[in-house]
């Protein structure tokens, strides 16, 4: 059975995950959440890290900060993105 490693989005536990078995099915060893929800998670730099190093999937960064007029004009459509189907944000 061939795995990939996958951090939780909520624990940021690493998880090893069949290659058959549906993402959205997946759920975390550790605090038993569902591993994709379709929607961006929020982390601070260490759990970044984690994310980084520990998945094996592509992990899609989305960086921002509340006092920046730009990165604000973007954030609800980056918050509306949802990661597990091929709907392109129309911004
Ligand atoms: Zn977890």
């Amino acid at each position: 059975m061939t795995t990939i490693h996958v951090v939780c989005p909520h624990c940021a536990a690493t998880n090893r995950i069949p290659l058959e078995k549906r993402a959205t099915a997946a759920n975390c060893g550790a605090c038993h959440r569902a591993l994709f929800e379709g929607h961006p998670v929020p982390v601070d730099a260490a759990a970044f890290e984690k994310h980084r190093r520990g998945n094996d999937i592509p992990v899609l960064v989305d960086v921002w900060a509340p006092w920046c007029g730009p990165a604000g004009r973007w954030r609800p459509c980056s918050s509306a993105r949802r990661l597990n189907s091929s709907h392109m944000c129309g911004c």
